[in-house]
């Protein structure tokens, strides 16, 4: 039996941290997973203090992220102060990291997704199979599609998402919290197809799937089926993959649920900072988590209603568990108090306060409006409309209560 490879996609805040997961994982199940784990780095250069616990006296001036990496088995840009596993590569060329890849990890700021796919396109093994754990939608001219889908299309292969309340900083000082995995390939990768699959990587399945997007379009890819000398990727091999005692993962078919959800919480993350940092107290903030639910809920269910589960949404971590801690302790949340506290515009306070993580929820919101402007819809979304038009200036914070209550 053949193991699989896992590479990761993306070395950010969160990024670094699902690695680290992954890799740890990859060392304890040695029989179903190569113990080496590959993660891309988008390469930059980074300079090591005399006061760091990592300063090297021989090695003057700034250094290769990934070089400091995999000497010091930290990412201090990213994630400082936790320790990396050892059989967890920094690899600063994404060719190189995803080619013997079978299973496809992708977890960067969302902005940057489809561009590092285009690097990869046709340069990975055919019949990977792909989790998303990123926190945004795709918006084009045409509606919205999830990112899971997307990446899907783009490399022609099938991709699942990962998504919960999972502060990266917390996740990866093994704070116990819990995750969703979403994984529902076409009929050929379960167990139950086993028979259908190719005895060699030279004879191939090719299955047609849908994807699912608001656009009506029917844009099918063919999948082709992973050899059958390795195990099969399905939910066991997936919470083997990710689930630790610190991580708990719950595997579901909801794709377009868990997707969803981890997008538009970014967005009520913004207002209830925003109610934060005007010092309305803890009712306020609930309000919005409420509106904004209500509206995660409604979009789910206007746009992507043939296969959403509504119950994501109320009982999976990617659901309100995660709209909660994010609109307690995550970046969308922290910065846009900042930005009422400081009367500054919120990506000045990006800039200042996140050395190069990103914020989702500021480009979510503007991206989400433009589809809804599109479909005259703005009125039935008041918080997300509320949010985009804050942020450009056009409404200001005191104006949500009454906004939202029409
Ligand atoms: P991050 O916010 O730390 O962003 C920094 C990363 O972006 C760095 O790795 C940097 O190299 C990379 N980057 C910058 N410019 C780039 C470019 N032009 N091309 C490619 N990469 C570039 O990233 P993150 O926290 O790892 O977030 C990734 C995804 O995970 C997001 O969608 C986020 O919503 C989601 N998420 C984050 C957290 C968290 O707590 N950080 C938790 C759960 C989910
Ligand atoms: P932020 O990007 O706002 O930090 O949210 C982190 C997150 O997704 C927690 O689940
Ligand atoms: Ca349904």
């Amino acid at each position: 039996q053949r193991k699989h490879k896992v590479s990761v996609v993306g070395s950010g805040n969160w990024g670094t941290a699902i690695a680290k997961i992954v890799a740890e994982n990859a060392a304890e199940n040695s029989d179903v997973f190569d113990k080496q784990v590959e993660m891309w780095v988008f390469e930059e250069k980074v300079e090591i203090g005399k006061d760091s616990p990592h300063y090297d006296a021989s090695v003057s001036g700034p250094q290769n992220l990934t070089d400091v990496i995999n000497r010091v088995h930290e990412n201090i840009k990213y994630l400082p102060g936790v320790s990396l596993p050892t059989n967890l590569h920094a690899n600063p060329s994404i060719e190189d990291a995803v080619k013997d890849a079978t299973i496809l990890v992708f977890n960067l700021p969302h902005q940057f997704i489809l561009k590092t796919c285009q690097q990869i396109q046709g340069k990975i093994l055919p019949y990977a199979r792909g989790i998303s754990c990123i926190k945004g939608v795709d918006v084009s001219e045409e509606g919205v599609s999830l990112f899971s889908e997307r990446i899907g299309k783009t490399l022609g292969i099938y991709c699942g998402a990962l998504s919960g309340a999972n502060i990266a900083n917390e996740v990866a000082r093994e704070k116990w919290s819990e995750t969703s995995i979403a994984y529902d390939p076409p009929h050929m990768d379960s167990k139950a197809a086993t028979p259908q699959r190719s005895p060699t990587s030279s004879q191939v399945d090719l299955v047609q799937f849908q994807h699912r997007d608001t656009s009506g379009e029917i844009s099918k890819v063919k999948l082709q089926a992973l050899p059958s000398d390795y195990p099969p990727i399905n939910h066991d091999i997936l919470k083997t993959l990710f689930h630790r005692p610190y991580f708990h993962v719950r595997v579901v078919n909801d794709v377009a649920g868990v997707s969803i959800s981890g997008a538009l919480k970014n967005v009520v993350a913004i207002a209830a900072g925003w109610v934060e940092g005007m010092g309305w107290g803890d009712n306020a903030k609930a309000a919005v988590m409420r509106v904004g639910l209500m509206e995660m809920v409604r979009f789910g269910d206007k746009f992507f209603g043939a296969t959403i589960d509504q119950r994501t949404f109320t009982e999976e971590s990617a659901g309100v568990a995660d709209l909660i801690t994010s609109c307690s302790g995550g970046r969308n949340h922290r910065c846009a108090k900042l930005s009422v506290e400081r009367n500054q515009p919120i990506e000045e306070i990006e800039q200042s306060e996140l050395n190069g993580q990103k914020l989702q929820g500021t480009l979510t919101a503007v991206e989400v409006n433009s589809f809804l402007k599109k479909q005259g819809l703005e009125e039935d979304f008041p918080l997300f409309t509320a949010v985009y038009r804050i942020l450009k200036g056009q409404m200001k914070v005191a104006e949500i209560p009454s906004y939202i209550e029409r």
